[in-house]
């Protein structure tokens, strides 16, 4: 049975720091807490990177954050050479707010991406300057033009981004609200997540573990920098930040 760490950013991706006790050190010395605002590593989503404080004033710079035993044990794991903190000690937590932010914005524009692009995936994995989604489809039809300009009206129309709860037999009911072809959300927990877009999720809801910014607003300027070809029915869309580059 592993350590079940209260994960704060599930209610609130905001926080920037946080106080915490030390639960365990684990044999590798990685730290647990009994609660924490660093995301760990899942769904394409990196974990988080930042620092903790001790009462003395010392830090403890965190390189990683990854999931232990359960999804619901969460590892900080430190940079090289830090003096490790002793079980029971508290620490004010501080996450690298601009990589995170970075990270939120670029997974929710992977969200619109899917509502522009409706096909099942098959991947994901997102960056602070370049994400990608991998899509089961034949042949894209689209140009990158064209994607571009669909995800910049989703943006410009500042839609909600919110959480709901579901129970099993809700997604059970409304198959289609998983659009991810070889992972299912875990099913038995009796809740699941879903991450809605726009008033009473009339643009999207897909069930999602990640951290996502406020509105669709948020997301800022982006576009597809490359669709390639991966395979005979997959196809990858990039998406980066900014405006599309002119030719
Ligand atoms: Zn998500």
């Amino acid at each position: 049975m592993g350590h079940r760490t209260e994960a704060l950013f599930r209610d609130d991706a905001y926080l920037k720091t946080a106080e915490a006790q030390v639960v365990a050190i684990n044999d590798r010395g990685g730290i647990l807490l009994d609660r924490t605002i660093f995301y760990a590593t899942s769904g394409g989503q990196p974990g988080d990177t930042g620092m903790f404080e001790r009462a003395d004033g010392g830090r403890v710079a965190i390189a990683a954050t990854i999931t232990g035993e359960t999804k619901d044990e969460i590892i900080h794991v430190p940079a090289p050479e830090q003096a490790l903190p002793a079980v029971g000690e508290k620490l004010r937590l501080a996450v690298d707010w601009e990589r995170r932010y970075l990270l939120m914005r670029m997974h929710s524009a992977c969200h619109l991406l899917t509502v522009v692009c409706p096909f099942p995936i098959t991947g994901a994995a997102v960056a602070e300057d370049d994400s990608r989604v991998d899509f089961d489809i034949p042949d894209a039809g689209f140009t990158k033009e064209d994607v571009t300009a669909r995800l910049m009206e989703l943006v410009r129309a500042d839609h909600a981004i919110f959480t709901r709860l579901i129970t099993d037999e809700e997604l059970a009911a409304n198959p289609s609200l998983v659009k991810s072809k070889n992972v299912r959300p875990p099913v038995s927990t009796g809740k699941i997540r879903l991450v809605c877009i726009g008033e009473n999720a009339s643009v999207d809801s897909q069930p999602c573990g990640g951290t996502h910014v406020r509105s669709t607003g948020e997301v800022g300027e982006i576009h597809i920098g490359k669709i390639e070809k991966k395979g005979r029915e997959n196809r990858r869309f990039r998406i980066r930040f900014g405006p599309m580059p002119a030719n």
